[in-house]
């Protein structure tokens, strides 16, 4: 008879999952890392001002330190103990958007460590609107550096469950806050000779700011700026090949391949309708934008090849939700 020898198996430990704000608060103060829900996507957080601390959030996530954090506060007032200065228009947008999707890129005061910043002379702030993160880092002596909780590269995480699928086993705790109500990452804006300059679209529109401040000028070649590393290209890639544009044309390309098609309104008549997710059948980019990493991250499960996503009007949060389709893209 022959001896079987099994491999041992070894599980990952998971992070565990919960509402616990008072033991997230105390890792944190222990310098660990916590998977935190804010409205637009989780965030990876540690002490902002523990150097140790936010390198860990490095290694993590795998990220380049040449990628600089979006550093966490819990009120316009806190930040300024952050920043060297803030430009009249600055103060304006703060005063309307924060708490909100909208994070601001201003000359650093020394109290902010080098690694956060990747070593720039400015640091991005940004107070977050959920109310559980809110409280937490309330809590806390301390501001928290916090980078989307993926790994590098890939699409970020939307829900407590994501975040534990992919760092579950690097993260201490993750805090659940349900799905997070916006869906996309934050708006950068900074400032170039006192002038708002958009480094990355996100979750607040761009109209909606021009409203209240006037044009802004969309930073020089975004997608390769070494100030906006968030915007390289190939960036939230989900786990098959995703090709943008107008699904009708580039369909001819793939005979024969399982195609899945990620639409805004309309199913594609020529495909199965299990193989297709859509966006927003009633044409709401908000909800469109909500949607969208979430079902990147459906078809994983989906029985197709690759997955062709259709551009949605370039108005409004579709804008951004084609900023990272575009950036998902393997043909862009
Ligand atoms: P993430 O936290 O993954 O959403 O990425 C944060 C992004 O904020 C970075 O990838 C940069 O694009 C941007 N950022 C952070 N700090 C700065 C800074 N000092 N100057 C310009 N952009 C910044
Ligand atoms: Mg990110």
């Amino acid at each position: 008879m022959r001896l079987h020898v099994f491999e041992p198996i070894t599980f990952a430990a998971m992070a565990e999952i919960g509402t616990d704000i008072q033991k997230a608060a105390r890792l944190l103060k222990r310098g660990k890392l916590v998977a935190i829900p804010t409205e637009t996507v989780y965030g990876l957080a540690a002490n902002a001002f523990n150097e140790e601390a936010v390198l860990s959030i490095f290694e993590a996530k795998n990220r380049p330190h040449f990628d600089p954090l979006i550093v966490h506060s819990s009120s316009a007032e806190w930040v300024k103990q952050h920043v060297a200065n803030i430009p009249p228009i600055a103060q304006t947008l703060m005063d309307e958007f924060w708490p909100g999707p909208l994070t601001l890129v201003l000359p650093k005061k020394p109290v902010v460590p080098d690694v956060v910043t990747s070593g720039l002379d400015s640091v991005a702030v940004r107070v977050p609107q959920h109310p559980m993160t809110q409280d937490l880092i309330r809590l806390l002596d301390f501001p928290l550096a916090a980078p989307s909780a993926n790994p590098f590269g890939y699409v970020s995480p939307t829900t407590a469950q994501h975040v534990e699928d992919q760092l579950g086993d690097k993260v201490d705790y993750i805090l659940d806050g349900g799905s997070t109500t916006v869906g996309l990452e934050s708006t950068i804006i900074g400032f170039e000779e006192a002038k708002p300059v958009v480094y990355r679209l996100g979750g607040l529109s761009i109209d909606v700011i021009e409203d209240l401040i006037g044009p802004v000028e969309m930073g020089l070649n975004m997608s390769s700026d070494p100030k906006a590393p968030g915007m390289l290209k190939s960036h939230y890639a989900p786990g098959k090949p995703l090709y943008f544009g107008n699904p009708g044309e580039m369909i001819t390309e793939f005979e024969g391949k399982r195609i899945g098609f990620l639409g805004f309104m309309t199913r594609l008549e020529f495909l199965p309708p299990n193989r297709q997710l859509l966006l927003s059948p009633r044409g709401d980019l908000h909800e469109a934008a909500v949607n969208l990493f979430a079902f990147m991250r459906e078809f994983e499960k989906f029985p197709v090849d690759l997955i062709l996503a259709e551009k949605l009007p370039e108005i409004g949060l579709g804008r951004a939700i084609n900023d990272r389709l575009r950036r998902a893209a393997v043909n862009s």
